[in-house]
């Protein structure tokens, strides 16, 4: 079709490419011309073992359709591995899928250090590894398209998450200030929330959400964010099913203590602060902060 969002002569790296989502970007990417790097250290849900299988699977898959890919299998604290293995094969890096990630569910009193610092290592240590190694290269080169897998544990928080909720929404975080930074190199960072049928939810949805919530309904945002022709940066969106929707931080009106504001102040009028009617506003940046806090203060000044 005429109007098909191509990736030809791109080259991208997807990072848990051997199963679930990964598996699904790496093999649309590669339909549509990408050469792609598809990475997996191969382990258990939990992080457990590692096998070089589920990364050759999905790169004879891809050659199978005529695509072009290369395995990898290092973890993705490593990402200068990553990088020069897409080097090594295709000379550039154009797109990045941090994607790859494990589970440490427990209840906060029972969760060990491990099973913290391995949540933070895999999720936010990965991002940052990986997106570190390839961030000049994309600046120099003007261009670069970068993915941040969140999930709604991340953004709502979830029973027995407390580790993967904090790395979950620290990408965000990172996806924010990339964006703000990458903006004028043409580096655009997104954040997605995804719900999909995969090996990490096989026993959390029920049959009738796996058949619905299938990987490949989440597949065409990311190409969609990834493609040359989209500006889109800075933005979060929850995806599943084919349902997209962004979301943003709103501000309730609040309320003004003045100078010399008390504790009891804050009780009495508690509400006020939480109540998101009235004159609310989506601030983007911390400068937006300030600049109300300054308008509410100059405006009681200036009353009679
Ligand atoms: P999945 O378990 O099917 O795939 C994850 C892949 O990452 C596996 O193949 C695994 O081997 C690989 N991996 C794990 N640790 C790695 C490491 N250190 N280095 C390289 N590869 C590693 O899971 P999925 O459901 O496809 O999840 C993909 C991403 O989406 C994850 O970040 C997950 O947290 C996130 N997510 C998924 C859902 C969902 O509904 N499936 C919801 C919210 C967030």
């Amino acid at each position: 079709m005429a109007d098909t969002l191509r990736f030809d002569n791109r080259v991208i790296i997807v990072t848990g490419a051997g199963s679930g989502l990964g598996r699904a970007y790496a093999l649309e990417f590669a339909r549509r011309g990408g050469k792609i790097v598809v990475n997996d250290l191969g382990v258990s849900r939990v992080g457990e073992g590692s096998s070089a299988r589920v990364a050759d699977n999905v790169v004879d898959e891809i050659r199978k359709l005529g695509g072009t890919a290369v395995a990898n299998y290092d973890s993705v604290e490593f990402g200068e591995k990553i990088v020069k293995a897409a080097i090594d094969a295709f000379g550039r890096i154009d797109v990045i899928i941090n994607n790859a990630g494990i589970l440490r569910d427990v209840s906060f009193g029972k969760m060990t250090d491990n099973d913290w610092d391995l949540i933070m290592r895999v999720h936010l240590g990965g991002a940052f590894s990986l997106t570190k190694a390839a961030w000049l290269k994309m600046r120099e080169q003007k261009f670069g398209r970068i993915i941040n897998t969140s999930s709604g544990s991340g953004i709502y928080g979830n029973f027995g998450q407390a580790n993967y909720s904090t790395a979950k929404y620290g990408l965000h975080g990172f996806t924010l200030t990339l964006a703000k930074e990458g903006e004028k190199n043409n580096i655009r960072v997104n954040t997605i929330v995804p719900n999909a049928a995969s090996r990490m939810t096989e026993d959390i949805l029920t049959p009738d959400l796996l058949r619905l919530l299938t990987p490949e309904r989440v597949v065409p945002l990311v190409v969609y964010l990834c493609h040359e022709s989209c500006q889109q940066t800075g933005n979060l969106y929850e995806v599943a099913g084919g349902f997209i929707a962004t979301m943003r931080w709103q501000r309730s009106p609040g309320l003004y203590g003045g100078e010399n504001i008390r504790a009891e102040d804050i009780k009495r009028r508690w509400a006020e602060a939480n109540n998101y009617t009235g004159n609310v506003d989506y601030p983007q940046a911390h400068t937006d902060t300030l600049q109300k806090v300054m308008g509410i203060i100059e405006a009681e000044k200036a009353r009679p």
